[in-house]
C-alpha cells in the first residue's frame, strides 16, 4: 500500500470533497524544497490565476500545482482524480472504470485512462519497497 501512513483516512475524505485542498496538498509537496521557475530558474513567485499555482515574477511563466505530477493535464475535477488514486493505491480497491464512472459521474473512458495511469505509475515502483507520497505524486506524465 502506498502512503497509507502519510494520509489519514479523515484527511483523505476531506481531500476527496475539495479540489482546492488537493491542489494545495500537491503544491505543498511539489515545492517543499522551494520554488524555482522551470523556464528561467528564478526563485521568486507570486500567486497564479488558478488555485495553488505559482507565477514567476521575472519571466511571468505560470506553473499549475499539478503540472509535471501524476495529475498532469487532468481534464476533470482533481478531487475526483484523487479519489481514484487513493482507492487504487491506498485501499487496493479493484473497482473498475465502470464503478468509478458511476460513483463520480464521469465518463467511463476518462476513468479508465486515469486508473490506467495510476496503475502504470505503481508498476514503476518495486512492490516490496515503501513508496513515499512525494515519489508517487512527482511521477511525471506528459
Ligand atoms: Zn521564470
Amino acid at each position: 500500500m502506498l502512503f497509507k501512513n502519510e494520509i489519514t483516512p479523515a484527511f483523505a475524505a476531506e481531500l476527496m470533497q475539495d479540489s482546492d485542498k488537493v491542489l494545495k496538498f500537491v503544491a505543498d509537496i511539489k515545492w517543499e524544497q522551494g520554488y524555482a521557475c522551470r523556464n528561467c530558474g528564478h526563485t521568486n513567485y507570486c500567486e497564479g490565476k488558478t488555485a495553488s499555482s505559482r507565477r514567476c515574477t521575472r519571466c511571468k511563466k505560470e506553473e499549475s500545482a499539478t503540472s509535471h505530477t501524476i495529475f498532469h493535464n487532468i481534464k476533470f475535477p482533481i478531487n475526483k482524480a484523487f479519489y481514484i488514486a487513493y482507492n487504487v493505491c491506498v485501499l487496493g480497491s479493484d473497482f473498475s472504470s465502470y464503478n468509478f464512472s458511476d460513483q463520480l459521474g464521469l465518463n467511463q473512458m476518462t476513468c479508465w485512462k486515469f486508473r490506467k495511469r495510476i496503475q502504470n505509475c505503481m508498476l514503476k515502483f518495486e512492490v516490496s519497497k515503501k513508496i513515499e507520497i512525494k515519489q508517487f505524486l512527482m511521477t511525471e506524465y506528459k
